[in-house]
């Protein structure tokens, strides 16, 4: 079985279906994963024009349901890994793998503004690399204080005319070379011990403002911006597996080389596992690993 209908999921299933391993994928909360919300993709491989998220997505489940792959729609929302055939409860029924790929992704985690969610794909964003395009010689605001946010702020002045990063307290916890190149970037204005109260506006179906507060002096104002990004890290959707599976401190899976977790016959791909790179080429990629380590076992035992 495979948890997730990404890239992450659907890679690992077009190997599996063509090794004769009979994948049966479960979709989750988000069909196609995180490209089935975004647009233009333009730094997948083998597409010199760019293709459609959504269509990229939905390709390669058709290219894994021609190899046999099964989806079913649910989620997974209780695991049992302590012995094999594996059990999980897909929306309150039990289904049973002798080996498991974990391809579940890991969510955008969000600042909880009111009209933060009305707003996400029409200026508000979680993602630079992936819609910092959008915002050639126009005003962005970046929230977070991390190494992320820094990374974000710099990479968006390649776009922007001006780069506001905004971060609730004084000291960042971003490493210093990074805050420093940050520093040193003439586009990149600094707003500290800020916070943002909300995202306007909702009635034109774009961002045009924002609502700061400066927590110090409790002073409250509007900002006019065009771009507004957050990045204050992601979620990984590991919760079924907690307490089961080696998780680090924010829930990311460990990995024990390859695509193995600390479970024999369970298997990580794609965001889930990977903080570091959260691309649809590197989920690919990290699905075909896992796919192969999954058929390697099952051959080992004889199957
Ligand atoms: C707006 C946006 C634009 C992007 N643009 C680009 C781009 O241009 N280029 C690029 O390379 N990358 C881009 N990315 C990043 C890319 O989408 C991700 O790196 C990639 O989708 C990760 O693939 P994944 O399969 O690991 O996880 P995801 O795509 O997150 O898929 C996770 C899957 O797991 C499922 N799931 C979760 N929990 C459960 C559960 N309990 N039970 C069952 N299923 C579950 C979900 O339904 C989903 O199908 C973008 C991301 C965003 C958000």
């Amino acid at each position: 079985m495979i948890i997730g209908s990404g890239c992450a999921g659907n890679t690992a299933a077009i190997y599996a279906a063509r090794a004769n391993l009979k994948p049966l994928v479960v979709i989750g909360h988000e069909p196609g994963g995180q490209l089935s919300i975004t647009s233009l993709v333009e730094n997948f491989p083998g597409f010199p024009k760019g293709i459609d998220g959504p269509e990229l997505v939905e390709n390669m489940k058709t290219q894994a349901e021609a190899f046999g792959a099964e989806y079913v729609y649910g989620s997974v929302e209780e695991a049992d890994l302590s012995k094999r055939p594996f059990r999980l409860n897909i929306d309150g029924v039990w289904h049973e793998t002798r080996t498991l790929i974990i391809a579940s992704g890991a969510s955008a985690r969000w600042l909880g503004l009111p009209n933060e969610q009305k707003l996400i794909g029409h200026g508000v964003s979680s993602c630079a690399t992936c819609d910092g395009a959008f915002y050639k010689n126009q005003k962005v605001m970046v929230v977070g204080g991390g190494d992320s946010a820094m990374e974000e702020a710099i990479f968006l002045t390649r776009f922007a005319s001006q780069v506001t990063l905004v971060h609730r307290r004084e000291h960042f916890r971003a490493s210093k070379i990074m805050l420093d190149r940050a520093r040193h970037n003439p586009k990149i204005r600094f707003l500290n011990n800020t916070v943002v109260e909300d995202v306007f506006d909702v009635a034109s179906k774009c961002v045009k403002s924002v609502r700061l507060k400066n927590v110090e002096t409790g002073q409250t104002w509007d900002e006019d911006v065009d771009g507004f990004f957050v990045a204050i890290g992601h979620i990984p959707n590991t919760k079924p597996f907690k307490g089961q599976i080696d998780l680090d401190q924010e829930g990311y899976i460990v990995s024990h080389g390859g695509a193995r977790t600390n479970i024999p016959g369970v298997f990580h791909a794609g965001d889930v596992q990977d903080r570091t790179y959260r691309q649809a080429i590197t989920a690919a990629g990290a699905g075909c690993m896992a796919a192969i380590e999954a058929e390697r076992l099952l051959e080992s035992e004889g199957h």
